[in-house]
């Protein structure tokens, strides 16, 4: 499966956030983050960021990793988590399609061939973020909880992993098929 289906392969697979590093980046020349919220660093149903997390942003920080937030999600909530993590906020961000992608480009000041956009789903985050020429890193979903029409793309996407990239979940960690 080549052609129009790589749009959808996803540049890299990890089993968590915490994964990505400033030696993590700096072994694949990227120096800057675009980050989903919802089942990517934070469940659905939660809303305080945990030691952990913010920990892992001020850390990247620490590093010179730029991070804006870009979440398709139009809840206030979003910008609150974004707000505790010290971190600029795109939401409503309409991934897939171009324009969030752009502005969080400009917000960071880097280019898109050093940026990553880091999230757990393919139909948003992967492919807008590979249309728009970054690199696509996608994480296992974090929580169980899911709106409903992203429990139907689920199926499809768990299709589209292991026949694009040989790669399944198991026991919520990327696994070779
Ligand atoms: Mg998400």
């Amino acid at each position: 499966m080549g052609g129009f289906w790589s749009a959808f392969r996803p540049a890299y697979f990890v089993d968590s956030v915490y994964d990505i590093d400033p030696e993590w980046l700096r072994k694949r020349r990227l120096r800057a983050l675009l980050v989903d919220v919802d089942n990517t660093i934070m469940p659905r149903n939660q809303s305080a960021p945990g030691t952990q997390l913010k920990d892992w942003a001020g850390s990247l920080r620490e590093a010179d990793v730029s991070l804006v937030v870009i979440s398709n999600n139009w809840s206030s909530r979003i910008k609150v988590i974004a707000h505790e993590l010290d971190l600029e906020v795109i939401a409503p961000a309409g991934k897939p399609f171009r324009a969030a992608f752009t502005k969080g480009l400009d917000m960071l000041g880097v280019p898109a061939a050093e940026t990553a956009i880091v999230g757990d789903q393919v139909f948003t985050d992967v492919l807008g973020g590979n249309r728009a020429g970054l690199a696509s890193v996608l994480v296992p979903p974090l929580g169980a909880v899911d709106l409903v029409h992203t429990r139907v793309l689920r199926v499809l996407e768990r299709v589209l992993l292991r026949r694009l990239a040989g790669q399944v979940l198991r026991d919520g960690r990327w696994s070779a098929t």
